[in-house]
Parts: structure tokens; C-alpha cells; sequence
């Protein structure tokens, strides 16, 4: 519990996520993805594709709150944006991205706690099959940018998914690991960490969301 008191899940450091996305491109891009397709921009016709970040939602958005849906097959339009997530987790910077928090409502997420960004895991229909023991830890999230927060969790899971092939997996996670999983594994189901504080510190956080959001929207304009 005291090793992981200034682990953070999502963000390892902070950075201005608004400002790389901003809202509006953010709001615009995302009307491109939709729940039960694939068929997002970024896809050539023949197949191909570009790289590309994710604009990431951001807390109190609903769409956050959406429970996402088993993914049905894992093919090459699904590994196309895995990899865009990747790159999305890796330059916010972040430790972990569900679907849920770039728009896909389907059941997966990336996730990569190691210290030098080289352990990428993919979690596909992700259960957790055991759990035990508690741990607290300080979690972040690029969904709520800024804001930190101690949050009890599982110490020690058993996940049981598919790899990027397709392939079922299972395995045993203790640590930042075990509470990224978690973090993110509450996103597929519409839940956000901060719906773990209090309602009156919840709402302390989304004050100061909206009141950073102010400030920065006219500076995140002309800095892009
Ligand atoms: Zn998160």
C-alpha cells in the first residue's frame, strides 16, 4: 500500500491534453467514430492506414458513461486502432486508454505500465476472474486531466481476455498493473475514478475542470 501511494494510473505525467486536442477537433472527430463500425477516418480505401491520435473524451462528458459493447471480431480494422491508441496513450503521456475514453463503445484497451514504454498489453473482452486483497493508490486519469485522487482497488486480479490476434489470455496482476487494469475495466463500463469521491468532491472537480477549460480555451485556439 505505501510503495504504491504516488503511483499514478493513467497519467504517469501531466501534461496538456486539451491543448494538443482541442474541444472543438476533439468534438468533431469524434461524430466520425461510431458504436458498431469500424469505419472511422483515418481509413484509406485500400485498406491502409495512417497513425493518428485520438482525441480523448473528458469528464463530465456522457458519453464517458457509455457501458461498452463484447467486441464481436478481432480483425485488422480493430489492431489499426489499437495501434492509434497506443500512440495516443504513449504521447498524452498516459499508462492506459480505454476504448470508452476515444469514443469506441467496445470492449478493450491498451495498456503499458512499464517504466521504458516497451510492455505494450492489449486487453480484448477483458474479465476479471479473482481477486484479492486491497490497495490504495493515487490514480490519475486522461479523461480527468489535472486531478488526482487515492482510490481503493483489488491488490492482487486474474484477467482473463484476448490478445491482439485474437487469442484468450489470462493473467495474474498485482501492483500499478492490477489497478491500471481496474482503472480501465471501470471505463468500459461507463465509470470514471472520480465517481469513487465524495459527491461534494466530485463536484469540486468538475469546477475546476470547467474553470481550466475557460481559461484555456482561447490560448488552446492560438496555440494550434
Ligand atoms: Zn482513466
Amino acid at each position: 500500500m505505501a510503495s504504491l501511494g504516488h503511483n499514478r494510473c493513467d497519467v504517469a505525467i501531466q501534461r496538456k491534453a486539451a491543448v494538443r486536442l482541442p474541444s472543438a477537433s476533439a468534438t468533431a472527430q469524434g461524430a466520425a467514430f461510431t458504436l458498431d463500425a469500424l469505419s472511422f477516418a483515418g481509413f484509406a480505401a485500400d485498406g491502409s492506414h495512417a497513425m493518428a491520435l485520438l482525441p480523448i473524451l473528458e469528464f463530465p462528458d456522457e458519453r464517458l458513461r457509455t457501458k461498452a459493447k463484447p467486441v464481436a471480431q478481432v480483425d485488422d480494422a480493430l489492431r489499426a486502432l489499437i495501434a492509434d491508441m497506443f500512440e495516443t496513450m504513449y504521447a498524452a503521456p498516459g499508462i492506459g486508454l480505454a476504448a470508452t475514453q476515444v469514443n469506441v463503445h467496445l470492449r478493450f484497451m491498451v495498456i503499458d505500465v512499464s517504466e521504458d514504454k516497451n510492455q505494450p498489453l492489449v486487453f480484448i473482452n477483458p474479465e476479471i476472474v479473482a481477486r484479492d486483497g486491497v490497495q490504495t493508490c493515487q490514480e490519475g486519469c486522461l479523461s480527468v486531466p489535472g486531478i488526482f485522487a487515492d482510490v481503493e482497488r483489488a491488490e492482487r486480479i486474474r484477467v482473463s481476455a484476448l490478445d491482439r490476434e485474437g487469442k484468450p489470455f489470462s493473467v495474474d496482476a498485482d501492483g500499478l498493473l492490477a489497478v491500471c487494469i481496474q482503472h480501465e475495466m471501470d471505463h468500459l463500463d461507463g465509470k470514471v475514478f472520480v465517481d469513487y469521491l465524495s459527491p461534494l468532491k466530485r463536484q469540486m472537480v468538475r469546477s475546476k475542470l470547467e474553470k481550466r477549460r475557460r481559461q484555456a480555451a482561447p490560448a488552446g485556439a492560438a496555440a494550434r
